[in-house]
């Protein structure tokens, strides 16, 4: 087949969408063309509130209609054509002939289209890029294949949960001061780009549209979203935001983590951001050349703003309430605040001072879930709707029996039980059928006829050294209950992670804290003996007492060290958007276990159970 390619421009005013075509596919893609520019462009407050009330009273058609479309069009795929479904496309006939896979089922595919083979593989139309999961979460990054119907499916989400945010916050004309971060796309071996599930969706030609309509482009110049120094990044996103601080109206980040990372760094380099800001001159530390014409059309001098904003920040006290100092406008922060992320609340409420945290959605590199559409409730008991038509939903519930695990037939998302926990599964219109994600999630009620669910955790059990069974939530508490004395000091614990210490026996638990400040070894030591005493687990507990289990041990590290991890991270090609602390150090991940070994200052033994 001669390969001839064609650029079509689809030009409006603001954005220009550029779609490299093949000759015969051309009527095809420009339909699509039109069709995106239709989705990302209109933006109705009221239909989309109206639809999302539509679709959720009437979930279980709606399922029923999604698994069918996506079955439909992928009804060609080589996978699916060898579990014998032929052709048909309802739920019972998918259940028997599909099986649950995780993702190292799917690998031998996912690594065939990864390597050129554009075959109908897992999917009809052929999958040109795919997304690197952060692999914060399970120590190894994910290929994910990445289409058009995603990046639709996060239109849709985006649309929803802004709705719902903008009745309760209203924002006029406002510019978002969001901290993005899009490595460069590259491209397989075998041609197909590839790019971590943000860059992707960054990239997208319609993304900036949607925003626009969204009411929330960034304050910052393509050039700094798309720069390869996520440090560099961040500082011109700081100074963007300044210089429009007015015209700031939220402040977003994918994940809480970023958000606090950012302010973070401003308390170290404001000083040179005024005085970029007074001379009109970027800092050298931007080195990009690309970033320095983009920014350096942003930037005069400005002595007046930079005398406002050094005055504003001297008259900080432990830098409370900088973020409406800062941005007199910013109606609130928004990004995923809940899961691994409630540990960075306190910090966010402390910069934030009356200014409203919202947690935006639940979703992964793998497709969309559910959106927020109560943004008025406190991250810590938020809950997210289900969308019953951006993938097709089940449910494995997680039940224990006389003590032991067990996993029980997957249910649809209409049969789920207010109370129950569940593990999600989907099926997605991008390959993954009947994809078990590895997250637990708690339904806490039904909006209309679709669940509301909490995030609770990850799947995967984290500490375990013989009976004793600890969980990331676990890990969580425990951390939660021991900071409580060092706040007591004003110390607070900047990050933290954990390890199985097996090189003596017995085994232990080895905690890492990053903290703010200088706490004494007495209350170090008491901090170590609250995390010991605060896993309750009867199987911890019980081989703690007859020293099955060793006492665990809390090592501080130095100030800087989880940046570290995140720099290694970012390093491997992970996005510094989606970065989440790995909450539990597993014998294989030797470079951060060496990153935390090399920090350590300090270490403490809990005397609890002597
Ligand atoms: P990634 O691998 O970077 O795509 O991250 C996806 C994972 O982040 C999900 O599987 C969840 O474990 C976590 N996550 C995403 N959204 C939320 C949320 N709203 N609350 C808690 N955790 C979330």
């Amino acid at each position: 087949m001669p390969i001839l390619t064609y650029m079509i421009t689809c030009v409006d005013l603001s954005v220009s969408y550029v779609y490299v075509l093949q000759y015969n596919s051309i009527n095809v893609q420009v339909k699509e063309c039109v069709k995106m520019k239709e989705i990302t462009e209109k933006f109705d407050m009221e239909k989309v509130i109206e639809e999302f009330e539509r679709l959720t009273k009437d979930a279980e058609n709606v399922q029923k209609e999604t698994l069918k479309r996506i079955l439909e069009e992928n009804a060609s795929a080589e996978y699916l054509q060898s579990l014998g479904l032929n052709g048909r496309t309802d739920p019972e006939s998918f259940k028997a002939c599909v099986p649950l896979v995780t993702y190292k089922d799917l690998e031998p595919y996912i690594n065939r289209i990864v390597d050129g083979d554009v075959s109908p593989i897992l999917t009809g139309k052929p999958i040109t890029a795919i997304s690197l999961s952060s692999g914060t979460s399970q120590g190894k990054q994910k290929c994910i294949p990445w289409n058009d119907e995603l990046f639709e499916t996060t239109v849709q989400i985006y649309q929803t949960s802004f709705a719902f945010r903008n009745k309760e916050f209203p924002i006029q004309n406002g510019k978002a001061l969001s901290f993005i971060y899009s490595s460069k796309l590259s491209q397989t071996k075998g041609g197909v780009t590839a790019g971590t599930a943000t860059a992707n969706v960054f990239s997208h030609p319609g993304y900036r549209h949607t925003m626009q309509a969204l009411k929330s482009p960034s304050v910052s110049p393509d050039e700094v979203i798309f720069s390869p120094d996520f440090q560099q990044t961040l500082y011109c996103h700081l100074l963007c935001g300044l210089l429009f601080r007015e015209e700031v109206s939220l402040i977003s980040a994918p994940f809480a983590h970023s958000l606090v990372n950012a302010f973070r760094t401003f308390e170290q380099v404001w000083e040179e951001l005024v005085t970029d800001i007074r001379e009109g001159v970027l800092s050298s530390r931007i080195t990009h050349p690309f970033i320095r014409t983009a920014m350096s059309k942003l930037l005069t001098p400005n002595p007046e703003l930079a005398n406002l904003i050094h005055k504003k920040c001297i008259g900080l006290s432990n830098w409370y309430g900088l973020i409406p100092e800062l941005f007199p406008n910013a109606k609130y922060l928004l990004g995923i605040m809940t899961g691994s992320m409630e540990h960075y609340l306190k910090k966010l409420r402390h910069y934030a001072g009356e200014v409203p945290l919202v947690t935006s959605e639940y979703g992964s590199s793998e497709g969309w879930i559910a959106s927020n559409v109560n943004p008025k409730v406190a991250p810590e008991f938020a809950t997210y709707v289900v969308l019953p038509q951006i993938a097709y939903f089940e449910f494995i519930p997680l039940k224990q029996l006389d003590g032991t695990k067990v996993e029980l037939e997957p249910v649809g998302l209409t049969d789920v039980k207010i109370g129950e926990e569940y593990e999600v599964v989907f099926t997605n219109p991008a390959g993954l059928y009947r994809y078990k994600l590895g997250d637990v999630v708690k339904v806490i009620g039904l909006r209309n006829s679709t669940p509301e669910i909490r995030f609770i955790r990850r799947n995967n059990l984290m500490l375990t050294i013989n009976i004793d069974k600890n969980t990331e939530v676990d890990l969580q508490l425990s951390v939660e209950t021991a900071s409580k004395l060092l706040a007591e000091e004003k110390i607070e614990v900047i990050d933290y992670t954990s390890y199985i210490d097996l090189s003596k026996e017995p085994g232990h638990y080895v905690i890492f804290w990053e903290i703010s400040g200088e706490a004494s070894d007495d209350v170090l030591d008491e901090c170590c003996t609250c995390l010991d005493k605060s896993f309750v687990d009867l199987g911890y507990v019980s081989s703690r007492k007859v020293k099955g289990i060793g006492a665990l041990e809390l090592r501080l590290v130095r100030k800087g060290t989880f940046q570290k991890i995140l720099e290694h991270y970012v390093g491997l090609g992970a996005s510094a958007a989606q970065f989440k602390t790995p909450r539990c150090i597993g014998p294989t991940n030797t470079k951060v276990l060496q990153i935390l070994l090399e920090n350590v200052v300090k270490n403490y033994i809990s005397s609890a159970y002597n």
